[in-house]
C-alpha cells in the first residue's frame, strides 16, 4: 500500500473526468478554430503535464488546429443535441437584444440648474 500513488479512479483530471470529454454518443460537430466539421469519436486526449497529473485536454483532430473541448471550441452542429442528462448546451437565443433603452438614463438635464 502506498499512499503516494495517484489514485487513477477518483483524481480530478484525466480524460473521463474532464468536463470538456466528447459525448458517449457520437454526433457531428465543428470546431470554432478550423471551420471543419467531423465525428465527435475524433475529438482525442492530449496529455499534458501543465494540467496536473494525468492531465491534458480533449483536441480537435485537425492537425495544427488549437481547438479544445467539447462545447467550448468544438461544438455539436445541431442546435437541438442534448447531452446524456438531456439537456441543451445550446442557448436559446429567445430574448431579445439590442432594446438598450437605459442608455439614455444618463441624467445630463440638469446642467442649466440655477446655483
Ligand atoms: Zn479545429
Amino acid at each position: 500500500m502506498s499512499p503516494f500513488l495517484p489514485d487513477p479512479g477518483s483524481g480530478s483530471s484525466g480524460p473521463d473526468s474532464d468536463p470538456f470529454k466528447p459525448p458517449p454518443i457520437v454526433t457531428v460537430v465543428r470546431c470554432l478554430h478550423c471551420d471543419q466539421e467531423y465525428d465527435s469519436f475524433k475529438i482525442h486526449w492530449v496529455e499534458d503535464a501543465s494540467f496536473g497529473v494525468g492531465g491534458g485536454y480533449w483536441a480537435c483532430s485537425t492537425p495544427g488546429c488549437d481547438g479544445k473541448g467539447f462545447c467550448f471550441d468544438i461544438w455539436p452542429t445541431d442546435p437541438e443535441w442534448r447531452d446524456e442528462n438531456g439537456e441543451k448546451v445550446w442557448f436559446d437565443d429567445a430574448e431579445p437584444e439590442g432594446d438598450e433603452d437605459d442608455a439614455d438614463g444618463f441624467v445630463d438635464d440638469d446642467s442649466d440648474s440655477p446655483l
